[in-house]
């Protein structure tokens, strides 16, 4: 998608920093940084989210998360982090390319705002 932030990040025809790439995912550092760690997991797939997603993503989304595990465990910060999905305006969701975000290194309240 040539409009689309994330994809250009893929592509490498954006800057991003770079965390982790494989066949079906690519990882960077969020921009705006939410706590200590904050990483974004993507699909290298354009899903535009998760309400759009369909049952042939399933593998791939799962992928993200472990990906998020994997990355929590190099960073050493298993003692408490989260993967959170923004859905929609409603929720937050800015960027219309699915993405997990991994956040962790400082206490997380719960519930979320
Ligand atoms: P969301 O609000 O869930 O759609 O998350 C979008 C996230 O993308 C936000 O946390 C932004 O800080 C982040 N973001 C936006 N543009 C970039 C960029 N060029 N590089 C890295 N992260 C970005
Ligand atoms: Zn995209």
């Amino acid at each position: 998608m040539k409009d689309c932030l994330f994809c250009r990040i893929i592509a490498g025809e954006l800057p991003a920093k770079k965390v982790y790439e494989d066949e079906h995912t690519f990882a960077f550092e969020d921009i705006r940084p939410q706590a200590p760690t904050h990483v974004l997991i993507v699909p290298k797939k354009h899903i535009r989210g998760l309400k759009e997603a369909g049952p042939e993503d399933a593998e791939v989304i799962g992928r993200c998360h472990l990906v998020a595990a994997e990355i929590a465990r190099q960073r050493a910060i298993e003692n408490g982090y989260r993967t959170v999905l923004n859905i929609g305006p409603g929720a937050g969701q800015s960027v219309f390319h699915l993405h997990l975000h991994l956040l962790g290194g400082r206490r997380l309240a719960w519930p979320p705002g």
